[in-house]
């Protein structure tokens, strides 16, 4: 088939967007998750391999609508999907992306003259600052990640960096530099023997992170309390970060994945970390993912809690934050943010070519892209964030994560009262659990029998969705409120009938 003009004009045009949109609406009316059949029939409509010819446009739109499409979840349409931590995809970041995919802008080089998309990148940064309550000053150097596993990346990479350089510092040496030297010998120049990364439960990416790094993830560490393994446990840290042959990277986990709950609980905590990790020259990296959010919270009596959970966080080296989680942005999209210009650039930089260099540049305080992350060309995932703050503010954020924490609330206190589940961690009393939830809830099932295919048998109903994980040796649900159209009232009406049907089959 031949590609020309007619394709892309029908691609571009308000028809298809709103075909599409009606299509996304309505296959999930039934359930979540879609049928064997439909998935069973997508698979089979497949093809073996290219076919010289092409079926042509229309055909093809025709087979993704009607084939692949039914054989997708409906994880961020569907407001009672709790898997992960999905998020939505908010309406003005739905228009942007479909934007930037018509427009398909390559946000690599900061070319002022040619496009406004790295300036846009840019004052998008700059808003989320904001909406995080985080200072401008301290916090212009950052970039946008294909997620928070690439963030976690870009944070450890710059953490390697600048505790290499500080060992190398006491050994003699002024300015080494992993991404110059590579780590063999940037680490033997500096006399030391690895880089070694201390967490509470850290999200599973960080160990990722540290393995492609060449860190390694035998080198993540828990240094956990004894009897709260949520915490830092500071006399266990600091023997660590005394060890001389060893560069650190302490890392907070600002909301651990299973429970939601911080790994500080207010400012002084992060005050004692900052001190202990300058005395020994380690930096602090936080994985924010979702719990960055909270700061967007007023420091009411209502979310005090969490809102001082995230004070102190400024004092950090690096931060890790989503966008595709409680951003309710498309996929892909992440943040990363530094309170140090240089060290990102002295990882990533794109050196020696002479045909990417931004010339005489009239804002030379917007860095390439390409000099600071991964990737050289990039997506224009900067646009929908943008235009999601621009539409809905500081306000329409917090009124989100405020029903969404209500309604996790609500659900808690519930499922506390039940007498056939379990909130965890089991060592919070309703009272700690009603200031302490976040917008997930980590819960199981007292009975080992209802407790196995908990998971399975909620997932089974089609009305909602969880996560299957485990706590402390023993398997355990996860409800994730991450999406803009949560609704306190519908919402924990669906839930409370969907446990406690399951909970009354197993008694009969
Ligand atoms: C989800 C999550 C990640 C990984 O994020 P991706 O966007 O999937 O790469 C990292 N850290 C935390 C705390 C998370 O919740």
């Amino acid at each position: 088939m031949e590609l020309n003009d007619i394709d892309a004009a029908s691609v571009t045009h308000g028809q298809l967007q709103k075909e599409l949109w009606r299509t996304a609406q309505s296959p999930w009316k039934s359930g979540i998750l879609p049928s064997a059949e439909s998935l069973a029939r997508a698979r089979a409509s497949l093809p073996a391999h290219l076919s010289q010819e092409g079926i042509g446009f229309e055909a093809s739109k025709n087979h993704v609508l009607t084939d692949i499409v039914p054989a997708f979840n409906g994880s961020s349409i569907c407001p009672n999907y709790y898997g992960f931590i999905t998020g939505g995809v908010t309406p003005a970041a739905l228009f942007a992306d479909n934007v930037v995919s018509t427009y398909d802008q390559n946000v690599q080089v900061h070319l002022p003259e040619h496009s406004i998309s790295t300036d846009v990148e840019s004052c998008a940064l700059g808003l989320l600052v904001d909406l995080l309550d985080l200072e401008r000053g301290n916090w212009h150097h950052g970039t946008f990640t294909t997620g928070a596993t690439a963030s976690n990346i870009l944070g450890l990479a710059c953490g390697r960096e600048y505790a290499i350089r500080l060992a190398g510092m006491k050994n003699g040496h002024s300015a080494l530099s992993v991404g110059d030297l590579g780590l063999f010998e940037a680490m033997q120049a500096a006399g030391i023997s690895g880089v070694q990364v201390l967490s509470t439960l850290p999200h599973s990416s960080l160990a990722k992170a540290a393995g492609v790094l060449g860190i390694g993830r035998s080198n993540v560490k828990n240094v956990c309390q004894e009897e709260n393994p949520l915490k830092f446990d500071l006399a266990r840290l600091e023997s660590e970060l005394q060890k001389s042959d060893k560069a650190t990277i302490v890392a907070v986990s600002c909301g651990e994945v299973n429970t939601g709950h911080f790994a500080t609980s207010r400012k002084e905590d992060m005050q004692a970390l900052r001190q202990l990790c300058d005395k020994y020259g380690a930096w602090i990296h936080v994985d924010g993912a979702f719990g960055i959010f909270g700061r967007v919270l007023e420091n009411s009596a209502e979310f005090a809690s969490i809102r001082k959970s995230c004070d102190g966080i400024e004092l950090a080296d690096s931060i890790t934050g989503d966008g595709h989680k409680l951003l309710n942005v498309p996929y892909d999209c992440g943040f990363f943010l530094c309170r140090h210009g240089d060290e990102a650039n002295n990882v990533f930089q794109n050196a020696n070519a002479a045909y990417l260099t931004a010339g005489n540049s009239a804002q030379p305080s917007i860095p390439s892209p390409l000099n600071i992350g991964i990737e050289n060309s990039r997506r224009f995932r900067a646009l929908p964030v943008y235009t999601t703050l621009v539409a809905y503010g500081k306000t329409g954020y917090r009124g989100v994560l405020e029903r969404q924490i209500r309604l996790a609330r609500m659900v808690a206190a519930w499922l506390f009262d039940h007498p056939a589940y379990n909130v965890l961690p089991e060592s919070l009393s309703k009272e700690q659990l009603s200031e302490q939830t976040y917008m997930s809830v980590l819960f199981s099932a007292k009975e080992d029998e209802l407790n196995k295919y908990l998971a399975k048998n909620i997932n089974d109903t089609a009305k909602m969705f969880v996560s299957g994980t485990s706590w402390q040796g023993r398997s355990a649900c996860r409800i994730a409120i991450s999406n803009w159209r949560v609704n306190e009232v519908r919402d924990f009406a669906i839930i409370t009938a969907v446990l406690d049907a399951i909970a009354g089959n197993a008694q009969n």
